[in-house]
């Protein structure tokens, strides 16, 4: 219940920080894409947050992270909506089985949201998606908790990786999503969702530290 309580409060500080950049991701998307992922993204974590503080008190992590992930993927539309509420849903479900707390539990909800993504996707490294900010995510987290790293400094360390990735997308070639008829116009511009998910786990880390 602890766990639940923290990810209410992390779920609204991850929409307001993607509510404030609304309009800058909203213009990358405009550059190859339909320019709708600043709003999409903002609606979703308005849904996912008002989902979840309308469960009762006392409600699981995963109850509630499968309620916030529904919200979000329903009410952003898009394909970003689709994959974040299905990883949300994933990854609290799986946090809940490892026990919630603690770095190895978070670590291995993460592997399992990055493949639930990859899965429904079907984006792979490279692509220019949002999987190429979360895989160098995932592979930071898990060292770091691995090294024995407190989970603050573990996040600090995946956040910056993920930051790192996103910017390095710039140099690729869309080749997922509504991006990629317009490949080359997207070269020297960081993919939106790679962009979008390292602003949350930079939000994370930020909150963690
Ligand atoms: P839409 O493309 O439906 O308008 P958004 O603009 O909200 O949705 O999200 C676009 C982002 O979704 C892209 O920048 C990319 O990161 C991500 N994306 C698109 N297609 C895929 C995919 N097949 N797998 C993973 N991520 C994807
Ligand atoms: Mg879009
Ligand atoms: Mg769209």
């Amino acid at each position: 219940q602890r766990a639940a309580e923290t990810a209410r409060e992390l779920l609204a500080l991850a929409r307001d920080a993607v509510v404030e950049q609304a309009d800058s991701l909203g213009a990358l998307d405009a550059i190859a894409g339909d320019g709708d992922h600043g709003i999409g993204m903002s609606r979703g974590l308005e849904a996912a947050v008002a989902a979840a503080s309308s469960l009762p008190a006392g409600a699981g992590l995963s109850a509630l992270l499968t309620a916030a992930g529904e919200a979000w993927s329903e009410i952003a539309g898009g394909t970003s909506g689709a994959l974040w509420g299905a990883a949300l849903s994933t990854f609290g479900r799986v946090a809940d089985d490892a026990g919630a707390q603690g770095g190895e539990a978070v670590s291995a909800a993460v592997t399992a949201a990055r493949a639930r993504i990859a899965q429904l996707g079907g984006a792979e490294a490279g692509d220019k998606t949002m999987l190429d900010a979360l895989l160098p995510f995932d592979v930071a987290l898990r060292s770091a908790v691995a090294e024995g790293a407190p989970v603050a400094t573990a996040l600090r360390q995946a956040a910056s990786a993920a930051s790192g990735a996103a910017q390095e997308t710039a140099s690729l070639r869309p080749r997922k999503g509504r991006a990629r008829p317009l490949a080359e116009k997207s070269l020297g511009h960081p993919d939106p969702g790679a962009v979008s998910f390292a602003l949350i786990v930079e939000t994370l880390a930020d909150w963690a530290d």
